[in-house]
């Protein structure tokens, strides 16, 4: 009798467990299964999540990478098991050995997808790389093969454009140049918003908890958002370097965490409409 009892309590306790879990799994971004580099090789270019009314997909993006900064980045998108896309600038890698460790460890984290910001950064001389298509193509191209990616998603230094889906976003000025990368089967995502930094000291300005607000606003409002219900945020790196100020981008990760109806997405989930 004791052991019929005994096993009707273990049964009752495996229904009970996997109930739990089915509840817990509907909004739960860090499920197993998504840990696994196979989103950038395959780019199913699905949702992670069926849209809801009230679920927002929010990609962090940090540019210019690898510097100082990467380093913070990397650990703290691992510590929270936190989706981020990075944009490398090739020449970078060129300057230390260390930025090259940090590109490695991004490389090597399963919650990072590397993606290509040019090789030269257009040795900040926008004017002048956007006249010439052919050379931003070759830049791109060299970085590209440089860092080995196997994803063709890339962000123009110093212009906030669009070119994907046959959606694009300011880009009458740089015509050409987009439509020679989109024909060579690139894909440039620009920003919905930016946590800008001070020219001088790279700090961010503002605290997270001041640039989460603002987040929120546009988000739940779907204010000038390329795709409602989806936010891209732009940071970059060097913002994160000093211990303090990772603190903030630790403090922005554990808001947008606290909120279950928002789910941090790397951007090759960026919605095909
Ligand atoms: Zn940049």
């Amino acid at each position: 009798m004791l052991k019929f009892l005994i096993a009707i309590i273990v049964f009752l306790s495996i229904v009970m467990i996997n109930l739990f879990k089915d509840g817990n799994n509907i909004c739960d971004i860090d499920d197993d299964v998504y840990i696994q580099r196979e989103f950038i090789k395959n780019r199913p270019h699905k949702p992670l999540y069926q849209p809801s009314a009230n679920r927002k997909f929010i990609y962090l993006s940090f540019d210019d990478g690898p510097l100082n900064g990467s380093q913070n980045v990397n650990s703290l998108s691992l510590k929270y098991k936190a989706y981020m896309s990075v944009f490398i600038v090739g020449e970078h890698l060129l300057i230390s050995n260390n930025y090259k460790r940090y590109l490695n460890n991004y490389i090597q984290n399963p919650f990072i997808e590397v993606s290509n910001h040019s090789y030269s950064h257009a040795n900040n001389q926008y004017s002048k790389f956007y006249s010439n298509p052919k050379g931003v193509l070759e830049d791109f191209n060299k970085s590209m093969n440089l860092l080995g990616l196997d994803n063709k998603i890339i962000r123009l230094p110093g212009r906030n454009i669009w070119a994907f889906d046959n959606r694009t976003q300011n880009i009458s000025k740089t015509k050409d140049t987009v439509n020679l990368l989109t024909n060579n089967g690139f894909k440039l995502i620009g920003w919905d918003i930016e946590w800008r930094y001070d020219p001088i000291t790279k700090k961010p300005i503002g605290t997270a908890q001041e640039f989460f607000k603002k987040l929120v606003k546009r988000i739940k409002h779907n204010q000038e958002l390329v795709t409602p219900s989806n936010i891209v945020v732009l940071l970059h790196d060097p913002m994160f370097r000093k211990k303090c100020k990772a603190k903030e981008l630790e403090n922005l990760i554990t808001l947008i965490k606290a909120n279950k109806n928002y789910v941090l997405v790397p951007l090759s989930r960026y919605p095909i409409i």
